[in-house]
């Protein structure tokens, strides 16, 4: 359009150049505003915790002698806050490393069924806490070309909402198949399903559909953004199926060589 009107003079390279000047400041915006909006939730997120523990720490100093059961309780909920703290901050390092526009990838020829496998041992302690059975089936051996770091971040978070956010004695299937191209990941959990208008935003940075909830079982409210990003480096998809108290079904798939 901008060419042909270019042509009939009816657009002048002035005004084309002043358009294109334009669009790119609005584009700019969007970024700056999303970059501020991305620092505020930040602090609010780390201030959260600090928060807690001044009023914890605070309530401990006001007592003249504060009873040794009461130390032990206050104290225990500031390390509990403190854990949290720590929780965030990973989370945020993994994800700011790979936001950047050239992010390390350390591609190696990785056995999949190993790498899940091992995830699923690690969170074996936190699905024994909820009686919630976790099943891995694998239709093939996967080999493929993968950062194993960033794809066991993207696995693991998958795998631990499903426990965490299912109820005491649920069950999490966890299935790997391959064709000559992709393996498929799918992670399914027998918990409370996610709405459908919650889908697209579920994989923001500290988007979560139950604030508080999620702030009990322990969530940053960042692993699906760190999943997200870990699949896109690794050129593949991730998708969600679910429906409010029907369970849920994540599938992620990554091509078995990596593209540059
Ligand atoms: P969080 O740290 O809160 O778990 P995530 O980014 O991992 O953050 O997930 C975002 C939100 O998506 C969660 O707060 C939760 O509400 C919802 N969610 C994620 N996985 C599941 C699941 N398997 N079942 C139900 N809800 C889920």
């Amino acid at each position: 359009y901008v060419q042909e009107a270019l042509h009939e003079n009816t657009y002048t390279e002035t005004e084309a150049m002043s358009d294109a000047f334009n669009m790119m400041m609005g584009r700019l915006k969007v970024l700056d505003d999303s970059r501020q909006e991305f620092v505020s939730n930040v602090s609010h997120e780390l201030k959260t915790p600090l928060t807690s523990m001044k009023v914890l720490a605070d309530a401990l100093l006001s007592q003249e002698e504060a009873p040794v059961e009461m130390y032990r309780e206050f104290m225990g909920d500031i390390t509990e806050e403190i854990d949290r703290e720590n929780v965030i901050i990973t989370d945020l390092l993994s994800l700011v490393k790979m936001d950047r526009s050239s992010p390390d990838l350390n591609i190696q020829s990785t056995d999949i069924n190993e790498l899940l496998e091992l995830i699923l041992k690690r969170l074996k302690p936190i699905a024994m806490k909820k009686n919630v059975d976790v099943v891995f089936e694998s239709f093939r051996p996967v080999t493929a070309e993968v950062d194993e770091v960033k794809m066991t971040l993207a696995f693991s978070n998958l795998v631990e909402n499903a426990i965490k956010y299912n109820h005491e004695e649920g069950w999490v299937h966890v299935s790997l198949n391959a064709d000559h191209k992709f393996f498929y990941v799918s992670v399914s959990d027998s918990g409370p399903g996610i709405a459908p208008e919650e889908h697209d935003h579920i994989f923001e940075r500290f988007y979560r559909v139950d604030k508080s909830h999620s702030r009990e079982l322990g969530g940053s409210g960042l692993g699906l953004a760190i999943t997200r990003s870990a699949v896109i480096m690794h050129r593949g998809s991730v998708k969600v199926e679910s429906e409010k108290g029907e369970g849920t079904t994540f599938t992620v798939r990554i091509p078995l060589n990596y593209i540059v």
